[in-house]
């Protein structure tokens, strides 16, 4: 059984994660693991990276093709979708967000992991809105830039 199936709560173990390489270069990690009829995901990305089995089936990135442009963020329902970009002892999450208000670059908040406990303080790079959705970028340590995955303003 897989850890999310015991706690309801992703963790790392559960994902296929990208390499260094990968990780250096910035790549959608893509945190949808549910059979459900969905697939906006795939309409969105430019290059075609993201594939499904077919509509029930989970998503899956194609991390050498995924250019980390993060057109797919803003566009899952689900805010399953995190651009994850390595930079020395830094990272930056690229992330949905429907709460207010909205920050602003520059901004320091609270960068949450999965369960929505606050890890550290973040700083606000970019933020874009998309529809309804804030697609928000946020720099963290890299050494939680697999845990980061929501902000307190
Ligand atoms: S980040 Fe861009 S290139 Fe990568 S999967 Fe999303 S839309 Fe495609
Ligand atoms: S859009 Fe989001 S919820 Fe829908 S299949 Fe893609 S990652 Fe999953």
């Amino acid at each position: 059984m897989r850890a999310y199936e015991r706690t309801g709560v992703l963790s790392p173990t559960d994902l296929v994660l990208p390499t260094k390489q990968q990780l250096e270069k910035g790549v959608a990690i893509l945190e949808c693991v549910q059979e459900i009829p969905c697939n906006p995901c795939v309409d969105a990305c430019p290059v075609h990276a993201i594939s499904m089995k077919d509509i029930n089936a989970p998503p899956v990135n194609d991390y050498e093709k995924c250019t980390g442009c993060a057109k797919c963020v803003g566009v899952c329902p689900g805010l399953a979708i995190f651009v994850v970009k390595q930079q020395g002892t830094k990272a930056l999450i690229t992330l949905p967000y429907e709460f207010l208000p909205v920050p602003s670059p520059g901004d320091v908040v609270q960068a949450l992991d999965r369960v929505g406990a606050a890890r550290q303080q973040a700083t606000v790079k970019k933020v874009v809105k998309r529809g309804k959705t804030m697609v928000i970028t946020v720099e963290v340590d890299a050494a939680v830039a697999m845990d980061i995955r929501n902000i307190r303003v």
